[in-house]
């Protein structure tokens, strides 16, 4: 049997640009944290405190995500002798945790981070830090007069610029002469992402420039006052192509308002879209970009490179790459239950189909006879009069042709060459589908809907992997099942991929789970499977997942289903080089089966 740490970081996607840089698997095969020079063994961190699970929050790689950051738009910058300035800022909305914003605010001195808020509470929050050097701060909209009053309180120690978006807003702010102007502008180019209606005509942000254009006839003050061009597409944009366009059209609408004459116009903002990869390979889902880092600053600056005669200054305002990777939830298993009922044999069912599966010489005629079974469970189970004998011999049906299909699995499996295999499991089939389907339903402390909010919200993607046991081949493929009681409240998504870096040579029964016979991955081919491969926790066995990059939005969006907000945390942090761990919230931890 092939299986070992590479394949093991292969299939849990932690071999991609960014989780390389800080996860691994121990020699325990634990899944450990790599921090400056430390490692944390991340299963002994949660065993040893005894939780239910926690959000771990690590706070060097906000500031990893920060540094990396500039320096990739400084050195596209240097590459392309680019004049322009460069200003980053944060969006509150993206994760406006204490400890997150005390994070970003003094590892953001030196490069003068500022920021984006929307709301009151959020001026609220960020009107407690104040600098000796003002830091940029993007309002996004006036929404109402209290709130500009707040801003006004606020203007001695920031660099404030209120978005307009409506006639409304220009009159409101007509008022109030002190604060600068930026204007949000709705942009035409779209993007495939699941936030995409953020950009388009009938987008909810912005003025469309016809209608600035009118406004700015009848308000003079605007010429003077306008400072900032303001846009965002959309959180998460997967690809360069769409982003290309963006970028473009935001400089070409910039070059206008320069040319009508808004003189003092030098910020120029392309809001957020940075997209994070929330997967370990590049194309085939909207939750992993087809760029790095490198080419999104590339492209900037590159776009923009005609913009020197205008002293322009880029404004960069993405949230989620900065904060996604520093939160990693983890959860304990608490039980595990078949997906339907436990599959045996029951040899008194006397339907003939069990006879055809067993005749069942290839994988063709296992195909045809699964396409046979869909149709006759389709026809039984639509039958009303359920008698409790008819139950009985349909769950008992059920439950054997499970049976006999793992077992003919194993067999055929076991006398084919892997091309043959592979060739046969590229297409959409039956049995392909019975393969990537979880065989057992596994009940996990935690709530989708407090901690992964945005699978309910977006259907998006995150990441899982168990803590221990990653030196063993997985057994199962599992659906986890959350404490709520919705049937929402699951999740069984999880993209396989594995590169074929390694010399063994594989057979077919290489690529299935040990016990369940399902499929683990088809090297050098992406698959998504419906289920999560596990290992079934032996009595006694403490065994934890973890959903990676949580860090981004799902603290704001947290629900509060079945009371369960809230989680204990476990803070790690290095400070003069010293590793700080430390547990909080844990009264948090009584809400949660252990
Ligand atoms: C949400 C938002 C952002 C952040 O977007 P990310 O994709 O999370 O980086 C930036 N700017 C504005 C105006 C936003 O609304």
């Amino acid at each position: 049997m092939v299986w070992g740490k590479e394949i093991a970081r292969n299939l849990y996607g932690l071999t991609g640009d960014m989780r390389i840089q800080y996860l691994d698997i121990s020699d325990e095969g634990h899944l450990i944290l790599k921090i400056g020079n430390h490692e944390i063994d991340l299963y002994e961190l949660i065993t040893k405190n005894d939780l239910p699970g926690a959000h771990i929050r690590i706070l060097p790689l906000i500031r990893k995500m920060m540094v990396q950051v500039v320096e990739v738009f400084i050195r596209a910058m240097k590459k392309h002798n680019s004049k322009l300035g460069f200003i980053p800022i944060y969006p509150l909305k993206s994760n406006s945790s204490k400890i997150v914003i005390d994070t970003i605010w003094s590892h953001g001195e030196k490069y003068n981070w500022g920021f984006n808020i929307g709301t009151i509470p959020e001026a609220e929050l960020i009107s407690n830090y104040s600098n000796k050097k003002p830091r940029l701060l993007v309002v996004d909209g006036v929404k109402d007069k209290a709130f500009i009053e707040k801003l006004i309180d606020m203007k001695n120690n920031w660099e404030i610029i209120v978005d307009i978006e409506s006639e409304r807003d220009v009159e409101i702010l007509k008022e109030y002469p002190e604060l600068k102007i930026g204007i949000r502008i709705k942009l035409l180019s779209t993007t495939r992402s699941p936030w995409s209606k953020s950009s388009g005509l009938y987008s909810k942000f912005g003025i469309s420039l016809i209608d600035f254009e009118n406004i700015i006839d009848k308000y003079e003050y605007l010429y003077d006052r306008s400072v900032l061009l303001h846009v965002h597409a959309g959180s998460q944009i997967p690809s360069l192509e769409d982003l290309d366009k963006i970028i473009g059209e935001t400089v070409s609408i910039y070059t206008y308002l320069r040319k009508i004459g808004l003189d003092n116009l030098t910020y120029i903002d392309f809001g957020g879209g940075l997209a994070y990869p929330y997967t370990h390979f590049k194309k085939g889902s909207g939750f992993s970009p087809d760029y790095t880092l490198e080419e999104y600053a590339e492209l900037i600056v590159e776009k923009t490179m005609g913009l020197e005669k205008f002293d322009a200054k880029i404004v960069f305002e993405g949230g989620r790459y900065i904060v996604a990777p520093h939160r990693i939830t983890v959860s304990k298993v608490i039980d595990v239950r078949p997906y339907g009922a436990r599959p045996r044999i029951y040899e008194d069912v006397g339907y003939g189909i069990i006879d055809e599966i067993r005749k069942a010489g290839n994988l063709k005629e296992l195909n045809n006879v699964l396409r046979k079974i869909r149709e006759v469970i389709t026809r039984l189970t639509s039958r009303t009069e359920a008698s409790k004998e008819n139950r009985i011999l349909l769950e008992k049906l059920i439950t054997s042709i499970e049976y006999e299909v793992s077992k003919k699995i194993e067999e055929l499996f076991s006398r084919m060459r892997l091309d043959e295999f592979i060739e046969y499991i590229k297409y959409p089939s039956p049995l392909l589908e019975y393969l990537i389907t979880p065989s057992m339903r596994v009940f996990v402390s935690f709530s989708v809907f407090n901690h992964i909010p945005d699978k309910i919200v977006v259907d998006q993607y995150f990441q899982v992997v168990p803590l221990s046991r990653l030196l063993k081949k997985p057994e199962i493929l599992a659906i986890l099942s959350d404490l709520t009681c919705d049937s929402m409240g699951e999740y069984g998504d999880f993209y396989s991929y594995v590169e074929k870096p390694f010399k063994e040579k594989l057979i077919p029964l290489d690529l299935l789970t040990s016990t369940d016979k399902k499929l683990l991955y088809v090297p050098n081919m992406l698959v998504k499977l419906n289920g999560i491969p596990l290992h079934i926790p032996r009595k006694g066995e403490k065994y934890y997942l973890a959903f990676l990059e949580t860090g981004a939005y799902q603290d704001m969006l947290g629900m509060n289903h079945n009371m369960l907000s809230g989680y204990p945390e476990i803070l790690i942090d290095i400070i003069d080089g010293q590793l700080k761990i430390k547990v909080v919230n844990k009264s948090y931890a009584s809400k949660y089966p252990v």
